[in-house]
């Protein structure tokens, strides 16, 4: 099954040969940016001050888009230790009452 990889330049979606490469035209595809000069430019800076693989950031970028099943949302946890719980609608006190 080929994978749909989501442009972190354009946000747009698209599906690379499995290859990865286009032999007609001698290029090899991006799993990070689609083939828009400007994002294959403005990607590769991006990546340059982060430390972490072009196929890391592409599964990150799947996974946001909800191509790799539904996106995850933080879960409302227990505050931490010492903090009150996150304010409720109608909770708070008033001078008037
Ligand atoms: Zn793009």
């Amino acid at each position: 099954m080929r994978q749909i990889y989501v442009c972190l330049g354009c946000a747009g979606h698209y599906l690379p040969p499995e290859t990865m490469t286009y032999p007609t035209l001698g290029l090899t595809a991006s799993p990070v940016h689609c083939g828009a000069p400007a994002c294959k430019s403005a990607v590769t800076d991006s990546l340059k001050f982060i430390a972490v693989p072009e196929d890391v950031v592409a599964k990150w970028a799947r996974r946001a888009a909800g191509i790799d099943g539904p996106v995850r949302r933080a879960r409302p946890g227990r505050p931490a230790r010492g903090r009150r719980s996150a304010a409720t609608p109608g909770s708070g006190r008033s001078k008037l009452l």
